[in-house]
């Protein structure tokens, strides 16, 4: 395989830039090898500034579950660029496209369109705090939720009763706000309810986890979660940042009926445009200014060609009704493959799966909390990253990141695929 080109790409970029990145994993810094600069996509496939072509299940994290450069996709932001790029004032568009998130999501009465999901939870905390009157918030240790001071908190073993910041840059007085409870695990969110009554303005939650590589709540668990905020008075947050049009047009909370306070999206809701979105009650959101005291604003948000991505990305995801169940049944020939391989060979490998959503661990043990995701062989999984990529197929560049499949991979992308995960 020839980089030579994304490899004096990357020199001049780690010049420029830290890491010479712009969000830190595209670095593939935890697989050993230079990142692939990439020159276009286009279906199911990108292909680098040096001519390789790779089957796609990354999907930009997350939001090209239509494949890359869709033409009616295109033909959308085409058609809103001759229109101008931006206002600053608002569009019949984003009526549209609030209408269409509602009435796939019903639970989202009212929204607030912003430009990036970390924009979008930081928001949605926000509106909770200033709803609730309360400061706490309690997150989950592997979840992860953008990159805003409060929730960069994963705290370590001493979780459940200090809680300190996960990056630098974090005043701890701030990460004090944010208590850290383990995912699946009951017990951890009731202490922090009984120890910090009154306090808790919100959970926030990814209703799948799927930043600690995926992981499913296991039964019960999202029930749990509603009733403990409601009795507490506390708000329940979705963030379905991937989950949302990802495991249906209704989301997660339509996938495991459960209907939260708030909800976060962001990702498939732009179309592969920076857009995202928090919303929810609508006594909630009317605290938001300028009907309520919560400030939060946008130069570009609700930008009329990120708007019309997302339009039709979701038209064209309702106007095919077996998108959902093909994207699925994919995913589960992907994971069954996994399986078989571990069993062929006697590699310790775990495998989670949910709709189009999979993750195959390198683990002996089952995964359902962060223990579980990190007992995986991180050295494992970039050999199988390694001769992934070497075979044409690009997945994430680390253990702790979700394999997407998209609408534009053919049942032949997935023959081939599971050729090259069974015979390495
Ligand atoms: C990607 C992601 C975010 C952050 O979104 P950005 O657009 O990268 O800021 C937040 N929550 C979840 C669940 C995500 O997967």
């Amino acid at each position: 395989m020839n980089t030579r080109k994304s490899d004096e790409l990357y020199k001049v970029a780690k010049d420029l830039m830290p890491g010479g990145v712009n969000s830190p994993v595209r670095a593939f810094g935890s697989v050993g090898r230079n990142p692939l600069f990439i020159d276009h996509g286009k279906g199911d496939r990108i292909y680098d500034v040096d001519g390789n072509g790779y089957i796609d299940y990354v999907c930009s994290w997350g939001p090209g579950i239509l494949g890359h450069a869709h033409p009616e996709v295109i033909e959308a932001v085409v058609k809103a660029c001759y229109d101008g790029l931006t206002f600053g004032a608002p569009t019949g568009k984003e009526n549209q496209l609030a209408a269409l998130i509602r009435e796939c999501i019903p639970s989202m009465e009212m929204v607030r369109m912003v430009n990036s999901g970390t924009e979008a939870t930081m928001s949605a905390i926000r509106a909770a705090r200033g709803y609730t009157g309360r400061d706490k918030i309690i997150k989950f240790k592997g979840c992860y939720h953008g990159h805003s001071d409060g929730l960069l908190v994963q705290a370590g073993s001493a979780a459940l009763t200090q809680s300190v910041p996960d990056s630098g840059g974090v005043p701890a007085s701030y990460a004090q706000q944010t208590l850290v409870a383990l995912f699946n695990d009951e017990d951890s969110v009731r202490e922090l309810f009984e120890n910090n009554k009154d306090e808790i303005a919100a959970i926030i939650v990814e209703p799948v986890a799927a930043n600690m590589g995926v992981v499913l709540p296991q039964d019960g668990f999202l029930t749990f979660l509603r009733d403990i905020t409601s009795d507490n008075g506390a708000l329940l947050i979705f963030d379905e940042v991937i989950t949302g049009f990802r495991l249906g047009l209704g989301g997660a909370q339509e996938w495991f009926g459960i209907k939260p306070d708030l909800t976060t999206l962001g990702k498939i809701v732009g179309g592969g445009m920076p857009m995202a979105v928090y919303g929810g009650r609508r006594d909630i959101m009317e605290k938001v200014a300028p009907v309520g005291k919560v400030y939060q604003a946008g130069t570009l948000s609700g930008n009329p060609v990120a708007t019309s991505a997302g339009i039709r990305t979701i038209e064209l995801l309702q106007s095919d009704p077996g998108i959902y169940t093909r994207i699925e049944e994919r995913a589960k020939r992907l994971a069954a493959a996994f399986r078989e391989y571990a069993k062929k060979t006697g590699t310790p490998l775990h495998v989670n799966q949910i709709g189009s959503l999979l993750s195959a661990f390198f683990t002996g043990q089952d995964v359902h909390d962060y223990a579980g995701a990190v007992s995986s062989d991180t050295d494992a999984y970039a050999k199988y990253f390694n001769r992934m990529l070497e075979s044409g197929i690009y997945v994430a560049p680390s253990q702790f990141e979700a394999m997407f499949v998209s609408n534009a991979h053919t049942e032949e992308d997935i023959d081939t695929t599971i050729n090259v995960i069974l015979n390495q």
